[in-house]
C-alpha cells in the first residue's frame, strides 16, 4: 500500500529512540522529509545514522531541543516555520507512590508531556488550516483510560492529551486537517527496556520472565500478553499520518494489546 507521504514534511517530538524513533524512520522510509528531535545532538546523530543505515535515501534531519520547555519549543519553531505533519510524541514516566508526588513532578510531567503538544500544536495548526492539509498526531496510552495507580501524574497527562487532541479536531470542522490521538499499550521502547531490566535485576530473574510476570500481575488484561515492539505501534501511527486516513478525525486510536477491556 502506498501511504502517499512522498514530499510530506513530518516533525517527531522525542524522536531518537523508542515509538518516535520508530515512526521517524517508518515514515522517512514512506518518503517523508522527517525532522527528528531529542534533546542531545550527539542522541540525534546516532539516530539519523540508525534511520540512513535502513534506509539510504531517508531524508532526515534533526533538532536539538527540549520540548518540555517553551524555550525549547521556540527554538523547534524558529528553525521549522511549517510542517505537513507533527506527531507530538515527547513523553515521560515514573512510577511514583501517590502520596510521594511533589508538586515539581506534577509539574515537570505535565509540561513535558501535555504542554509541548499544545505550543507546537498552537503554532502549526493555524499553517495547516491555512494550507488546507495536515495531521496532528498525540502519542497518548492506554493509561489514558486506565489511570495507573502506581503513577497517576503520568495517567492525568495522557488523558488530558486526550481532551486537547478532541478539542483541536473541532477546530478543524469542514478541511483536509486532522487532529488524532494514538494509545499504545506496553510497549518495549527504549525507556520501558530500562525499567524492565532494572526490575528484573532487582527480583534476581530474567528479562523474559520479568515480562511474563508483568503481563499476568501488572496487565492481566493484554491479549498480546507481551511488549508491542515500537514499530508495531509505528504501522498506526503512519496510516493516521497518511492522506489515506482522510476520514479519521478527532479519533482515539488503540493499539494496546488490547489491554483496554472495552469495545468503544
Ligand atoms: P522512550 O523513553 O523510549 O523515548 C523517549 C524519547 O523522547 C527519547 O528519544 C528521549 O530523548 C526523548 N525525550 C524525552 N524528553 C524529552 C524532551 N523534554 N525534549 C525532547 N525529547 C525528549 O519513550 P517511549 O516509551 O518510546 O515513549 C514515547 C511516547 O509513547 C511517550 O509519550 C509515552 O508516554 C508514550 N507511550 C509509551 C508506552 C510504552 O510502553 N513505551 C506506552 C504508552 C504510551
Amino acid at each position: 500500500m502506498d501511504l502517499q507521504l512522498n514530499g510530506k514534511t513530518a516533525l517527531i517530538t522525542g524522536s531518537t529512540a523508542g515509538i518516535g524513533l520508530a515512526i521517524a524512520s517508518l515514515l522517512a522510509a514512506e518518503g517523508a522529509a522527517v525532522t527528528i528531535n531529542g534533546r542531545t545532538r550527539q542522541r540525534i546523530d546516532q539516530a539519523i545514522d540508525e534511520i540512513r543505515k535502513a534506509h539510504p535515501q531517508a531524508n532526515v534531519s534533526g533538532i536539538d531541543a527540549d520540548v518540555s520547555t517553551a524555550a525549547g519549543c521556540e527554538k523547534l519553531i524558529a528553525a521549522i516555520g511549517k510542517v505537513d505533519i507533527l506527531v507530538n510524541n515527547a513523553g515521560i514516566f515514573e512510577p511514583k507512590p501517590f502520596i510521594e508526588i511533589p508538586d515539581a513532578d506534577w509539574d515537570r510531567l505535565f509540561q513535558t508531556n501535555v504542554m509541548s503538544g499544545i505550543r507546537l500544536s498552537r503554532f502549526y495548526l493555524p499553517k495547516m488550516l491555512k494550507q488546507n492539509w495536515g495531521r496532528i498526531i498525540f502519542i497518548s496510552s492506554e493509561s489514558a483510560l486506565q489511570p495507573p495507580p502506581e503513577m497517576i501524574h503520568y495517567g492525568m497527562t495522557k488523558t488530558a492529551q486526550l481532551a486537547i487532541s478532541r478539542g483541536l479536531a473541532e477546530l478543524t470542522i469542514g478541511t483536509s486537517v486532522s487532529v488524532n490521538s494514538i494509545l499504545p499499550g506496553p510497549t518495549a521502547s527504549e525507556g520501558v527496556e530500562a525499567f524492565v531490566s532494572q526490575l528484573a535485576k532487582g527480583q534476581k530473574i530474567s528479562e523474559k520472565e520479568m515480562e511474563k510476570q508483568f503481563f499476568k500481575t501488572g496487565r492481566p488484561t493484554s491479549l498480546l500478553q507481551r511488549f508491542a515492539t515500537p514499530e508495531e505501534v509505528a504501522n498506526l501511527v503512519a496510516y493516521v499520518c497518511s492522506p489515506l486516513s482522510s476520514a479519521t478525525n478527532g479519533a482515539a486510536l488503540r493499539v494496546d494489546g488490547g489491554v483496554v477491556r472495552s469495545i468503544s
